[in-house]
């Protein structure tokens, strides 16, 4: 094999790790793959020129049907909390890590295989990923990096007719995702309830010296590294809250130790707003519910604090007092980067003490009718001091009256800040996305790529590369769903 793929600048740190942390593993391969989607913008920031891809040989790879020299793929073990509930092994199960690479700007990307089949960790399941639930993990990944939050990535997807059961009989298709480690705070608590301790530190090293490497010399470097990981949580909560984006299944083996957005399963963004939105069928008592994913988000942090405490101090009770004062810092980061997040949606520049009331008035309006979340916010960009004219929005929402009540106070509020309606237009609308993945848009893409069509999949990864901008042409993406959309059920099943 000689694609320009392995000719990069592999580091393998990884490697460089005790086997205790992974087993080598193969890819097994799949028959007939196809290339449903190759991101080339993310190809060009790893090192690959546009020639580059058009190499066969990169298929091969991607699909886990060629191996790299050498037998470098690894899976990795990790534990985790499952719905609050401990498993003290997971790992992963069907994805293999094929390696790190270093492009020529010298940033690290881990390039995964989801999908490609067995590893020790599979436990009773067949170490697949179906065609369905890779357009989802795919198509979404590349949409929140666009809205500018923090994600996985991914570089290709890759589908086979090879059959894989779920629910009904599916087929399989590999992901390749991208991103800087994919190191999760279940990899800590595999070591920590193992009661193997010393098998932390040389894990934290390897976290710190790759991607905080501002703390390496610091004598508290795991306090103050934890620190950064609780509050990269806490904002990335904040993230998902102001889009509404509902994560599904936060389990902690599906947190990212560098406070990404990772493990894209039966995630949705809400149509119409209901604070205790279930998007995860699967999740009967709705732990994951939108209106409770800040408190799941501290609560991880506390396992993995939990986890860390032999790094924290040798007598544990100093240990549990720095973690404490560690897990303080999660609220205040929260709801700082909550609020800002919410006044840069409606507009706001100053700071002003009913702020918040303001917001949540306005979302309990949305609440109540079920109105559309991203449109709604959308929509307040044409909201114009002059209390004469009403913004088309005031269509769509159920309950006028309560809206006309609050747009009072809220043209109040612009003006005693002396806002300007065209700039204040233009701020909105560069944080009010107007085009988020809705269940059903990738719906359409998966059933038209289940039938061998993935025109859809490029036209959805082009509209949802722009969230922001109008794109007059492609008005639909940003409707409502249709009513028969509403049967779209999204499980743990992928
Ligand atoms: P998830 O719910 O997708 O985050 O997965 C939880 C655990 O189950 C992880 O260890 C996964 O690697 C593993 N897993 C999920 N689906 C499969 C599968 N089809 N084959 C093997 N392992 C799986
Ligand atoms: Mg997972």
């Amino acid at each position: 094999m000689s694609t320009a793929l392995l000719q990069l600048d592999w580091v393998d740190r990884f490697l460089q790790l005790p086997e205790a942390y992974y087993t080598r593993v193969r890819p097994e391969p799949l028959s007939a793959p196809r290339m449903v989607h190759f991101n080339t913008e993310l190809a060009g920031q790893i090192g690959l020129s546009a020639a580059d891809t058009q190499d066969p040989e990169l298929l091969a790879l991607l699909s886990g049907n060629a191996s790299r020299p050498g037998d470098k793929a690894i899976a990795t073990v990790y534990a985790g909390h499952q719905f609050g509930h401990f498993v003290p092994q997971l790992g992963d199960g069907r994805a293999l890590l094929l390696g790190q690479l270093r492009n020529p700007q010298g940033d690290l990307f881990e390039l995964q295989l989801k999908g490609a089949g067995r590893t020790p960790y599979s436990r009773f399941a067949d170490g697949r990923a179906v065609l369905r639930s890779s357009i989802r993990e795919y198509l979404c990944s590349e949409a929140m990096q666009a809205l500018g939050i923090p994600t996985t990535r991914a570089l290709a997807l890759v589908a086979s007719p090879d059959p894989v059961q779920r629910e009904t009989l599916e087929t399989a298709a590999v992901v390749c995702r991208v991103a800087p480690s994919f190191v999760r705070f279940g990899h800590f608590e595999y070591f920590f309830y193992l009661h193997q301790h010393e098998r932390l530190a040389p894990l934290a090293d390897h976290v710190i010296d790759g991607h905080f490497a501002h703390l390496a010399a610091r004598p508290d470097k795991y306090a103050a590294w934890l620190g950064e990981i609780v509050e990269r949580t806490a904002r990335l909560m904040a993230r998902w809250q102001t889009v509404g984006f509902c994560h599904g299944v936060m389990n902690t083996d599906n947190f990212s130790i560098l406070g990404l957005t990772i493990d894209y399963g039966p995630y949705g963004f809400l149509d119409g707003f209901q604070s205790g939105h279930i998007c995860n069928h699967s999740d009967e008592a709705g732990r994951y519910a939108y209106d409770q994913q800040p408190r799941i988000g501290y609560w991880n942090c506390s396992r993995l604090l939990q986890a860390t405490l032999p790094l924290l101090h040798e007598t544990p009770e100093t240990a549990v007092e720095i973690a404490q004062g560690i897990l303080a810092r999660y609220p205040g980061a929260y709801a700082d980067a909550v609020l800002e997040g919410w006044r840069a949606k409606l507009g706001l520049l100053d700071t002003r003490d009913g702020d918040r009331d303001l917001i949540n008035a306005f979302l309990n309006i949305l609440d109540r009718g079920a109105n559309d979340f991203t449109r709604c916010f959308r929509g307040l960009a044409a909201v114009r001091c002059d209390a004469t004219i009403a913004p088309p929005i005031r269509d769509e929402i159920t309950d006028v009256a309560a809206f006309d009540a609050w747009l009072q106070d809220y043209r109040a509020r612009l003006q005693a800040e002396d806002s300007d309606d065209p700039a204040r237009a233009v701020r909105m609308n560069a944080v009010n996305p107007k085009y988020v993945l809705r269940n059903h848009l990738a719906q359409t893409a998966i059933e038209l790529s289940e039938h061998g069509e993935d025109t859809e999949v490029d036209c959805l990864m082009q509209v949802l590369s722009r969230p922001f901008d109008e794109q007059p042409e492609r008005e639909r993406y940003a409707a409502p769903p249709p009513p028969q959309a509403a049967h779209i059920a999204v499980s743990c099943s992928s």
